[in-house]
């Protein structure tokens, strides 16, 4: 049976994509992964009951701890961050969730981002608290701030990197480095704006890596999942209390669908990235366009860092705009053509979405006054976010500018 992709180190990431986790099936011959949709499989002795029971058993008892093809694209995904393992779960969020509620207990203490996703701003800022588990928010583009953040009871770092929606390029290796020397036992990267082509967080000292598979590693749009990847060790304590007493299963068919999307990441990303490279440049020469944050313009306040940490500038730019962004937001909603008015990102279509800082400080963030000055100074009254997809960047330009 030919079993490729895995522990083959030689192999370049455009094989590895296609390849790993992949193989012929022994009873089918089918050459693509099978679909298996089963929830419960039928063991050839007898078991113990609780997942606990299956800590030492090689094959699959319930969909909820492990199943077939969620297996098989969790290997697709250690292979591609160069990882010992990974876990998949329903939505990036779910993952998220898993390795803070795995890791920490009450009385810890996380150090946060002051901005970053608004999903997990919001579990930490507002949800966390009720379990006891402590959290606060520094800038993470500043060492100093991240190492006057760290307290004897702070056991993770959280990075986010580069950060939705502002595009902040944090130094992982520098950070990881100061925190696990002050005693914090997990850095945490969110890369799902960079992806494995972008950043390998785990070889710059992070321990855990998480990606939404909603973006650009399903790459569709058509399918939610997220993961969580790591060391072996860490990842089988999640899998048995995290994953299965959360709950928070991908479905197998969302895994076919994930790994189908993950075969082609690598040949996706440099299109994304030439289209936004066109993009951000055609945006930053236009007289209706105050700023362009993209981390392949020189313009980017951290280009030098994305230059080294990111091997790919990936897809996700931000722009403001002289005009009242909610006025151009209307009058893209009504006249794009292509670029869809519409929240997410990493798909192929291309995606835009206006997000007001105003709103967005109600809702989510809540900065103190030194905090909102330096969001503001990041986002203006707002920034549209640009997720381009792999169409013509030509093309999308025409779409685009008659907005402006
Ligand atoms: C979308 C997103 C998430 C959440 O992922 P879901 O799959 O929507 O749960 C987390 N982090 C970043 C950076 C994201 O863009």
């Amino acid at each position: 049976m030919a079993k490729t992709g895995e522990n083959r180190g030689n192999l370049h990431e455009s094989t590895v994509a296609v390849h790993a986790g992949e193989f012929v099936d022994p009873t089918t011959r089918a050459s693509s992964p099978n679909l298996v949709m089963s929830a419960t499989f039928a063991p050839t002795g007898v078991t113990g009951f609780s997942a606990r029971d299956e800590k030492n058993y090689d094959g699959f008892v319930y969909g909820r701890v492990s199943s077939p093809t969620v297996r098989q694209l969790e290997h697709k995904l250690a292979a591609l961050e160069g990882a010992e393992a990974a876990l998949a779960f329903g939505s990036g969020v779910a993952a998220s969730h898993a390795v803070i509620a795995g890791r920490l207990s009450k009385g810890d203490h996380l150090l946060m981002p002051d901005s970053n996703y608004v999903g997990i701003a919001e579990l930490t800022r507002d949800t966390l608290p009720r379990f006891g588990i402590e959290t606060s928010f520094v800038d993470t583009l500043s060492p100093q701030a991240v190492a006057a953040g760290i307290r004897p009871n702070t056991r993770m770092l959280w990075l986010e990197t580069p950060t939705n929606p502002t595009m902040q390029i944090s130094d992982i290796k520098t950070l990881a480095t100061l925190a696990h020397e002050k005693g914090v036992r997990d850095v945490v990267v969110d890369s799902t704006y960079a992806t494995p082509l972008a950043t390998k967080p785990l070889s710059l000292g992070a321990d855990f890596v998480v990606h939404s598979l909603t973006k650009y590693i399903g790459g569709h749009g058509d399918a939610m999942g997220g993961t969580l990847i790591g060391r072996k060790v860490d990842l089988d304590a999640i899998n048995l209390e995290s994953m299965v007493h959360f709950g928070g299963v991908l479905s197998p068919f969302n895994a076919w669908l994930i790994m189908r999307g993950a075969a082609t990441l690598p040949l996706r990303m440099k299109a994304h990235q030439e289209a936004a490279m066109k993009l951000a440049t055609f945006l930053e020469g236009h007289p209706a366009i105050k700023r362009v944050f993209y981390p392949g313009l020189a313009s980017h306040p951290q280009h030098s860092l994305a230059k080294t940490q990111m091997k790919n500038f990936s897809g996700m730019l931000t722009f403001q705009t002289y005009e009242n962004g909610m006025a151009v937001a209307k009058r893209m909603v009504e006249q794009l053509e292509i670029i869809h008015y519409a929240v997410s990102l990493g798909h192929l279509r291309s995606l835009i979405y206006w997000i007001g800082t105003d709103d967005i400080e109600r809702s989510t963030y809540r900065h103190g006054p030194e905090a909102a000055l330096r969001f503001r100074d990041y986002m203006g009254d707002g920034v549209f976010r640009l997720s381009v997809g792999i169409e013509d960047g030509d093309d999308l330009w025409a779409d685009l500018v008659r907005c402006f």
